[in-house]
């Protein structure tokens, strides 16, 4: 028999928040890491694939071990982002919704320092913290940690840079006495490295489901294409998807913006995410996409580790990732909570090669997404074409006069004439475009 909740220690306040929160039976790792931290007595490493439900298996325990006589800050929640920053501390709010005495504060950076530091003026018990804010918290004096019982480092993996800078600094504050978990994806060798530096030696590790790493409900798929026809290729891809949730990953900020450019121009409802933009920009397209005013994100690594948004039903790799992990915190973001998803990659053909390398390192199995035809294709554009006519604001600035004669010309048409008219004009156009562009590459080629 499946273990329920109560069979794992949760108090009754945090039953009560997760019965609303329709988190009926724990998850394998929630399983296993929930009785083991309430128990208070070693450290420990938690493996488990995204999506598994890691911030419930260190938030319910910790909220559970927060000493409310005491004012001090007792955990110090660490993350890469800002945004998974923001995601924990609602996660853990809504699992803290019975228990008002615990304070939780979020400090990560992107935001004005003052009122966090205010904020920590008052009592606090768990702080969710990106590395860099806090190391500036504790320059500035703003925050005491001396009495820090549990430090969490979550999606360790990546972090492992920023880390390596700043956590001897952060861990200088802490009492020795404290108890560390660590939470991870995967397992590369600078996370044992880190493990050995900075856990307890009888640390106990605890993995779930590792042995594929990548989840099961996600469909990994890839497709060929030629330079030239990618973008195409994409948006015909994004039509079919047409009131779905996506992410686009893309490899630089450069390309992310250069792609959402042109998902804008052809007025796919999408937005731009990496780590240059601002924080309120960055919010806000999180918001947007999580309210389902967008329904595209076209992202950075950086900027989508970790979210957890509901119902994405697919993921695209417009890019292949440097590192095996990568793709597996990607195509993540995907089949979230058991639905399922699709993760495609657009590949170029001297890259299909190394989709046998990412189906052995990760133990996953591709296959192979069916290219549009060039009709098809074309008749996509055609489609956006229209929609974009469609979704053009008239100009207020063109002359009366000329809006006049312009009337005249059309006068006789019926609707469906002009259509027809305004379609035949577009392909002619298309052709004459493709016609001038293969003249340039025979001379091209004749030179
Ligand atoms: P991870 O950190 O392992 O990638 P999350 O903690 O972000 O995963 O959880 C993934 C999703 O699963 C979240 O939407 C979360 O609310 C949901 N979830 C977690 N545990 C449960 C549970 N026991 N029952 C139902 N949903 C859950
Ligand atoms: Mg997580």
């Amino acid at each position: 028999m499946t273990k329920q909740f109560s069979d794992l220690g949760i108090s009754a306040p945090i039953l009560r928040a997760l019965t609303e929160l329709k988190f009926v039976k724990p998850t394998e790792i929630q399983q296993e890491i929930i009785p083991l931290f309430l128990s208070n007595t070693h450290d420990i490493v938690g493996l488990a694939k995204t999506g598994t439900g890691k911030t419930a298996a260190f938030g319910l325990p910790l909220l559970q071990l927060i000493d409310t006589t005491n004012t001090t800050i007792q955990a110090v929640i660490l993350v890469p982002t800002r945004e998974l920053g923001h995601q924990i501390f609602s996660n853990l709010e809504s699992f803290a919704k019975y228990l008002p005495e615990v304070s939780i504060a979020a400090t990560c950076g992107g935001i004005p320092i003052k009122p966090q530091i205010e904020r920590l003026s008052s009592p606090t018990h768990i702080v969710v913290a990106t590395p860099g804010r806090l190391i500036d918290l504790i320059q500035r004096k703003a925050i005491r940690l001396n009495e820090t019982k549990f430090l969490v480092l979550d999606e360790a993996d990546e972090m492992v840079t920023i880390l390596k800078e700043g956590l001897d600094e952060i861990i200088a504050e802490l009492p020795k006495n404290r108890k560390t978990f660590l939470f991870s994806a995967t397992m590369p060798g600078t996370i044992k490295q880190l493990i050995q530096n900075y856990l307890n030696k009888n640390v106990v590790q605890v993995s779930a489901n590792m042995e594929t790493i990548g989840n099961q409900e996600i469909d990994h798929q890839y497709i060929v294409v030629d330079p030239i026809e990618k973008l195409n290729v994409l948006m015909h891809f994004l039509t079919s998807k047409e009131g779905e949730r996506g992410i686009i990953f893309c490899k630089t900020k450069a390309a992310v913006n250069k792609l959402a450019k042109n998902l804008a121009i052809n007025r796919f409802s999408s937005g731009a995410l990496h780590g240059s933009l601002s924080q309120g920009i960055r919010d806000r397209i999180m918001e947007q996409f999580r309210e389902g005013h967008i329904n595209i994100l076209v992202a950075t690594d950086l900027a989508a580790r970790g979210i957890d948004v509901a119902v994405i039903s697919y993921v695209v790799n417009y890019h292949l990732p440097d590192v095996y992990e990568v793709y597996v915190h990607r195509s993540g973001r995907t089949a979230r909570a058991g639905a399922k998803g699709l993760s495609l990659t657009v590949l170029q053909q001297e890259e299909v090669a190394e989709i046998a390398d990412f189906e052995r390192e990760l133990g996953i199995k591709f296959s192979k997404f069916q290219k549009p035809s060039s009709e098809n294709i074309e008749e996509n554009n055609i489609l956006l074409w229209a929609k974009q006519i469609f979704k053009t604001k008239p100009n207020h600035d063109i002359s009366l006069d000329l809006k006049t004669k312009i009337k005249t010309v059309f006068h006789h048409l019926t609707k469906d004439e002009l259509i027809d008219k305004l379609l035949a004009n577009y392909l002619q156009q298309i052709k004459t475009e493709k016609s001038s562009k293969t003249e340039l590459v025979q001379t091209n080629q004749k030179r």
